[in-house]
């Protein structure tokens, strides 16, 4: 912990100071990824915390994930800065509804829908229409959209041609199943996602005493990643700061990710001119990745066009050289896959830890093929991050079993055998099934088997700092983690969507399936949308600190026709296309083809293909799994908006 307010500042460069300094009045930060915006506004709010300028009770710091939220909480902690809210939007809005809706509405809040694409799925038929999965999925896509924008059912059809929206039906019989929709979460008693924020919108507007409440408590404002945020979110922000102007902005109009949501970086490039007195502050150095990682970021983002590409910031890498990042061509996506987990046991066994270590996908329906070849592989791995850890079943259900081992004692004839605190929690987790060893294979029961074995090792770590607790002791820390949101590592390989990697970073990234088709996405129709696919990438180039793979598959199963190429944002960049730099050193493995080395080119390929045709190999589904409820679907296909339909995962993808 530093020991002085101006302690904070140190780690600060000088543009980042000036962030952390400007206390008052508006102020909005433009810069490229790596460049330490998140650092600059945590530094900010510690500063000013540790300084007595502001008070933390005061400060509602608006991240846009659950996970950045703990992310940021937990650096605060570091800094000698507690007591600061940092939520998602939805969690603020959430609390604020909770708390005034007695007073506002009377009884007690409605409940959020479980299955709101069942609902969307009754309206429509309601209406007369059929609609198959994937239908569905952009029906309610649409409504989701036109809520977030504030378009009521008898505008959505001008609302929608007006934005250039692709309406995947006639517009007239979405805005119907729209209404309909409306109507049955009402007979219901229900609410959803989007009816948090414009239930508390709608609050604050009508309420002058209340929104005076609110504004009473929170008098500074800090948003991150704020080139996504919604025309409703932006409302809300609005509402919470009233009259007054105490705002800080952070954002990077090319990490624009979630257009697709109705979020637009428009609020972000307009801020002067909303707030004309503000201060800017533009950051450039990129402390996160090496100067070749940077070469590729801007080389991806430097054939960009649109809004946010006319305030494109090329970013200067800070970092000493590092190794150029890898291309690589397979076969099939299954010999990508099982060639990733190859370079990722290469990169483990050189001293890189599984947990900087990341593989990044477009869809979550290509998590499988990585699962399978990381489990074949024995690499750890997580699907999850660390967002609601203590929210998970099978950690709730461990720590309801040590707290009734603590409460009452050894009787139970395993734990008699045990007298340390991590052979007790170990004996407490057998008796739920849990092994020392990982179970076989990859999917559910392996992801359950992380989870305890990041509780096993976190009673390690507390019982080696602390000699003589006693597994009560040991409750106690988890009651305190879980209410504090702090989760323990898991130590293992991130498999993760693009989407919801936004603001991490990784010693090692893996960017898998750059292909045409995937990135862009199919769907991608508009040069709006391809524009967006393209930053996506730009947000995973940048998600490296050293190592980057890139690679892809010509054919998606073994002995599949090779009718793929490498996405179109490649070329240029990778060897073998036009003007890019020469040969690497391949990725290990008989499955790769390295672009630019002797193994290269068609033949290669072809020899590749056979080689793996003549090995038998378990059939592999295609499935995507909730990354929340971690349930899972069979022939999801793509699951376009990257959530469940089963569970409310919204707030933890990330699109609020
Ligand atoms: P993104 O756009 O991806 O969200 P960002 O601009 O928010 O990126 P940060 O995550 O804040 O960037 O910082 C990137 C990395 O650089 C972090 O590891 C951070 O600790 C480090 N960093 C930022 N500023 C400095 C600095 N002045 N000195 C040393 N390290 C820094
Ligand atoms: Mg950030």
């Amino acid at each position: 912990v530093p020991d002085s307010a101006d302690a904070v500042l140190e780690g600060l460069d000088p543009e980042q100071r000036a962030v952390a300094t400007a206390l008052h009045g508006p102020v909005c930060v433009l810069a490229g990824a790596g460049t330490g915006k998140t650092r600059a506004i945590t530094h900010r709010i510690a500063y000013g915390v540790r300084a007595g300028i502001l008070q933390p009770a005061t400060v509602l710091a608006v991240t846009f994930t659950n996970r950045a939220a703990g992310e940021m909480r937990g650096r605060l902690r570091q800094l000698g800065a507690t007591g600061v809210q940092a939520r998602t939007f939805h969690a603020a809005a959430l609390r604020q509804l909770q708390y005034f809706w007695p007073r506002a509405v009377g009884g007690a809040l409605p409940r959020i829908v479980d299955r709101k694409i069942q609902v969307v799925a009754e309206a429509a038929a309601g209406c007369g229409l059929r609609l198959d999965r994937g239908e569905l999925r952009d029906v309610t896509a649409e409504i989701e959209w036109a809520k977030v924008t504030q378009t009521v059912a008898a505008d959505y059809a001008a609302a929608a041609a007006k934005a250039g929206r692709e309406a995947p039906r006639d517009p007239a019989e979405i805005a119907r199943v729209y209404d309909l929709y409306e109507e049955l979460k009402r007979d219901r008693g229900v609410i959803d996602f989007e009816d948090v924020l414009l239930l508390t919108v709608g609050i604050l507007q009508d309420r002058p005493d209340i929104a005076r409440e609110v504004r009473a408590q929170y008098q500074h404002f800090v948003v991150d990643e704020y080139q996504d945020v919604s025309p409703l979110q932006q409302r809300l922000l609005e509402l919470w700061l009233g009259e007054r102007d105490n705002i800080c902005v952070v954002g990077d109009a090319g990490q624009t990710i979630y257009s697709f949501t109705g979020a637009t970086p428009d609020y972000l490039l307009d801020f002067r001119t909303r707030h004309p007195g503000a201060t800017v502050v533009k950051l450039v150095r990129d402390y996160r990745s090496t100067p070749q990682v940077v070469r590729l970021a801007n080389g991806v983002l430097g054939q960009a066009t649109g809004r946010a590409a006319d305030h494109r910031l090329e970013l200067v890498s800070q970092r000493p050289s590092g190794p150029e990042p890898r291309f690589a061509e397979y076969a099939d996506e299954p010999s990508e896959a099982e060639g990733a987990a190859r370079a990722i046991r290469g990169l483990i066994a050189s001293g890189v830890p599984a947990g900087e270590i990341a593989v990044l996908f477009r869809t979550n329906a290509q998590s499988e093929t990585y699962e399978q070849a990381l489990a074949d592989a024995g690499v750890p791995y997580q699907l999850r991050g660390a967002e609601r850890f203590f929210e998970r079943q099978e950690v709730r259900q461990a720590v309801h079993q040590l707290r009734a081992a603590a409460r009452f004692g050894g009787n139970d004839a395993l734990l008699g055998e045990a007298s340390d605190l991590p052979g007790l929690v170990r004996a407490v987790l057998s008796g739920q099934g849990w092994t020392p060893a990982p179970p076989a294979g990859s999917g559910s029961a392996r992801e359950k088997w992380e989870s305890l074995a990041a509780l096993v090792h976190l009673a390690e770590g507390f019982a080696a700092a602390r000699p003589q607790a006693a597994l009560a002791d040991l409750v106690t820390e988890l009651d305190e983690r879980a209410a504090a949101q702090h989760a323990p590592t898991v130590q293992g390989v991130t498999l993760a969507s693009l989407h919801s990697a936004k603001g991490l970073e990784w010693d090692a990234v893996f960017l898998v399936g750059v292909t045409e088709g995937m990135m862009p996405i199919t769907y991608a129709r508009t040069d709006e949308q391809v524009e967006e696919e393209r930053r996506l990438l730009y947000v995973g180039v940048t998600r490296a600190r050293e190592h980057l793979h890139v690679s892809w598959a010509l054919s998606r199963s073994p002995g599949g026709r090779p009718n793929r190429r490498p996405s179109r944002f490649l070329d240029g960049l990778r060897p073998g296309s036009g003007s890019a730099a020469g040969a690497r050193p391949g990725l290990a493995g008989a499955g790769g083809v390295e672009y630019g080395t002797a193994a290269g080119g068609a033949d290669g390929i072809r020899a590749a293909a056979r080689a793996e045709r003549a090995v038998p190999r378990r059939t592999r589904r295609t499935v995507a799994r909730c990354k929340v409820c971690g349930r899972t679907l069979t022939d999801a296909g793509e699951m376009k908006l990257m959530r469940c339909e089963d569970c409310p995962s919204e707030m933890d993808e990330g699109v609020y």
